[in-house]
């Protein structure tokens, strides 16, 4: 059989791997670009093809869902033929899928519903006001956290024990009412998928040893983020049968913050001490320049398992490290250098923009609407995030589920309907003191006549909706279903009816998800959907949050966190806001662990970028609705100066020079200059002194080079000498 196709454009160490003992187990352990992800498709195809494994046997794993859909379009490119019944997906949608075909023995209804972040955080602050408990003193993202962390653990409340200390038995407390509350609700967070499906593992013996016999083959992309229940839930599934195939790279660990534990990685030879180690150390996608920069940076952090990398290509071009004056310079200045290379020729969707945080893309993706550059953003306030989604799909999740809580509170008085404050206080008492849902309390509420007619008819309306809505859904379309719940809402009128370009780009975004819903319904196949494609979407919806936005193919400009960039690439890569407080994150700058990931974070970003890296900051920054002053980055000065070079805003460069030309700028005792005075620079040669900044060793002199242009110096490295 004619293989090279698998084996081709491989180098002697990834070919290795590729094709390891079947009965092996592996880890890659390799630093950024050097081919991880390559390896792990082509071990795939090289199972199926070489080793007549079935696909159907085959389980791969990764962190992002656009990362799980790559994964699958490069193997079936390499196998020519399309994977059917291979499982490729992301630790969440396989661990949903799985609790989806076995939810009653999972203990969860048959239409439970998946809360996302938000959704969870608004069920906490339910949860406290009625167990009167005042948010300051317990805030509600510290107590989703420390459910998360705990459940991140695989330690349920039980698990916990009583608590040292009074905190801490509150704490315990209230994460046992929200796991009653969720549990009667029919609802499970993130966390709790993973941690659901683990313990299905654990209680039920058949179903694992199903799915033991069924994997013989387990492979796992960015294996350094797996959190400790990730990694338990692979180790039971695998059992003694299964062979592991994991790779990663502890230096992009990104993820501490919700439990993953580069540790891993460093057991999973012990916990496997038969497995074949493979390292890579050939980068392929960066240049010299970006290749320096990264492992510089990187070397700043202790406790590495250490890893060599080095590229063919050649050095490339030096890094640009732009000082903006503000956040609205930068974006100006990012914006302007894609459209010059646009102009070149090259294609948006070349560059990508990355931030530390969400916050910064509004000015961003300002200068671009402003500039016509058309962009995505991934990430960031998605599209299944946005409120006006939530409420359509709250009612949908209605339809599926009465018992659902948090969506009827969000959709009972959405559009507003004569449902008020008091009535809803009446509903809330009666369900807690009957342990209903409040959907059952309604009902309970309206039979015993307990309100004034008004809020009674109101109350009796809102039932009869949903259940109409129910009724007529179930013989249209799932997309034809959407557009009824939008009607029949009265969201779409709701929003027809307001001014502004707000309530419009809302309306628009409703008109997007009816699309979306009957495109959901065309692509997948009946084999894929094991219960009504009603469900599948919700669960859709909560999973992929929007992360891949739209499948339209439109040329644009990547914005993105550097969270969501791990595993990517691109030509071009923009990285903004490099300021103390920012980047590193002002929450890590006094605990050196955090830094370290932090560190890890501005790792991955270097090494997205393939041809050409732009690092910017800015002297002053409106964030939160505050302006504030920062230092740049730590980061910068890690970088080695000679891969950097140095841009300076044009305007600032034409600004007349308002200083005497009598004043001297001293540097230090010997060393003195005045403006408009002749200097000569080893490198750059001669030119003028146009202006300078600080004082002492820090000064930093403008010269006007005769052949190099405008530059900005250390006047304490620079060793000028006056002519
Ligand atoms: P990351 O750590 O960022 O996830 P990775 O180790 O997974 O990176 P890949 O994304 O697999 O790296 O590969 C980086 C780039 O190098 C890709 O464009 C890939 O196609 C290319 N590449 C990898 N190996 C080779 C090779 N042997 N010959 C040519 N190109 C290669
Ligand atoms: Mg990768």
């Amino acid at each position: 059989m004619d293989v090279s196709h698998i084996l081709d454009g491989l180098n002697d160490a990834q070919r290795n791997a590729v094709t390891a003992p079947v009965d092996r187990h592996g880890l890659i352990l390799a630093g950024a670009g050097s081919g991880k992800t390559r390896v792990l498709v082509h071990r795939i195809a090289y199972l199926v093809e070489v080793e007549n494994i079935s696909p159907y046997r085959i389980l791969a794993v990764t962190f992002t869902n656009k990362a799980a859909s790559e994964m699958r379009q490069r193997a079936e490119q390499l196998l020519e033929r399309i994977g059917a019944g291979w499982w490729m997906g992301t630790f969440h949608g396989i661990a949903h899928r799985i609790l989806r075909q076995h939810a009653s023995a999972a203990n969860l209804p048959e239409g439970f519903q998946i809360l996302d972040s938000e959704d969870q955080l608004r069920t906490i602050r339910r949860l406290l006001k009625i167990l009167e408990l005042d948010e300051s003193r317990w805030p509600p993202r510290q107590i989703q956290s420390y459910i998360n962390s705990k459940k991140d653990e695989g330690l349920r409340p039980h698990a916990l024990g009583q608590g040292s200390d009074p905190f801490q038995r509150k704490m315990i407390d209230i994460y046992h009412h929200y796991e009653d509350h969720c549990q009667r609700a029919g609802v499970i967070d993130f966390a709790e998928i993973l941690l659901r499906a683990h313990e299905l593992w654990l209680n039920q013996p058949d179903i694992l040893a199903e799915y033991q016999q069924r994997f013989s083959h387990i492979l796992v992309d960015e294996f350094q983020d797996t959190n400790r229940i990730q990694y338990a839930w692979l180790r039971v599934l695998a059992g003694h049968q299964a062979k592991l195939f994991v790779v990663g790279d502890d230096d992009q660990s990104i993820y501490g913050w919700r439990g993953a534990r580069i540790e891993n990685i460093q057991q999973f030879p012990r916990d496997y001490s038969e497995s074949l180690t493979v390292r890579l150390e050939q980068n392929y996608r960066s240049t010299g320049n970006i290749l320096r920069a990264a492992n510089a940076i990187i070397q700043n952090n202790v406790e590495r398992l250490g890893k060599e990398l080095w590229t063919s290509a050649g050095e490339g071009v030096p890094l640009d490290l732009y000082a903006a004056f503000n956040e609205v310079d930068e974006a100006r200045f990012v914006v302007s250098r894609i459209q010059q290379k646009v102009a070149e020729g090259h294609q948006r969707q070349e560059f990508a923009v990355l931030y530390r945080s969400n916050a910064q893309s509004r000015v961003l993706e300002e200068a671009l609407l402003q500039a016509g550059v058309p962009y995505r953003v991934y990430g960031g306030m998605r599209f299944f995030e946005r409120a006006e989604i939530k409420d359509a799909l709250a009612y949908l999740r209605l339809i599926k589920n009465r018992d659902d809580d948090g969506a009827l509170e969000r959709v009972i008085n959405t559009p507003t309907r004569g449902i008020g404050e008091k009535t809803l206080n009446t509903i809330r008492q009666q369900a807690r003191a009957q342990q209903y849902s409040l959907w059952q309390a309604i009902a309970a509420v309206l039979e015993t006549n307990q309100l004034t007619t008004r809020a009674a008819g109101a109350l009796s309306a809102f039932m009869h909706l949903i259940n109409q809505m129910d009724e007529e859904a179930r013989s249209l379309t799932l997309g034809a279903s959407v557009a009824l719940v939008l009607e029949s809402s009265t969201l779409f009128d709701f929003y027809k009816h307001q001014r502004g370009e707000k309530a419009q780009s809302k309306l628009e975004n409703l008109e997007e998800l009816v699309a979306a819903a009957e495109q959901f319904g065309t692509e997948i196949s009946e084999e894929e959907l094991p219960l009504d494609p009603l469900t599948e979407f919700l669960s859709h919806a909560a999973l992929e949050a929007g992360e891949a936005q739209s499948d339209d193919w439109e040329d644009a400009v990547q914005l993105m966190t550097l969270h969501s960039a791990k595993g990517l690439e691109f030509p071009f890569v923009f990285l903004c806001g490099l300021e103390e407080g920012l980047f590193p994150h002002a929450m890590s700058a006094e605990d050196p662990l955090r830094l370290a990931e932090e560190r890890r974070l501005c790792y991955v970003g270097i090494t997205r970028a393939m041809q050409q890296l732009t690092l910017s900051h800015a002297e002053s920054r409106r964030i939160y609705g505050k302006e504030v002053f920062s230092r740049p980055s730590r980061f910068i000065r890690e970088l080695p100066t000679e891969c950097i070079q140095e841009i300076r805003a044009q305007a600032k460069m034409s600004r007349p020079v308002y200083r005497s030309s009598q004043e001297a700028i001293v540097v230090d005792k010997q060393q003195e200059y005045s403006l408009g005075q002749g200097v000569f620079h080893q490198k750059f040669g001669e030119g003028v002194i146009l202006n300078y900044e600080g004082e002492g060793a820090r000064a930093r002199i403008q010269v006007q080079f005769k052949s190099a242009g405008s530059k900005w110096l250390i006047a304490e490295y620079a060793n000028l000498q006056a002519i």
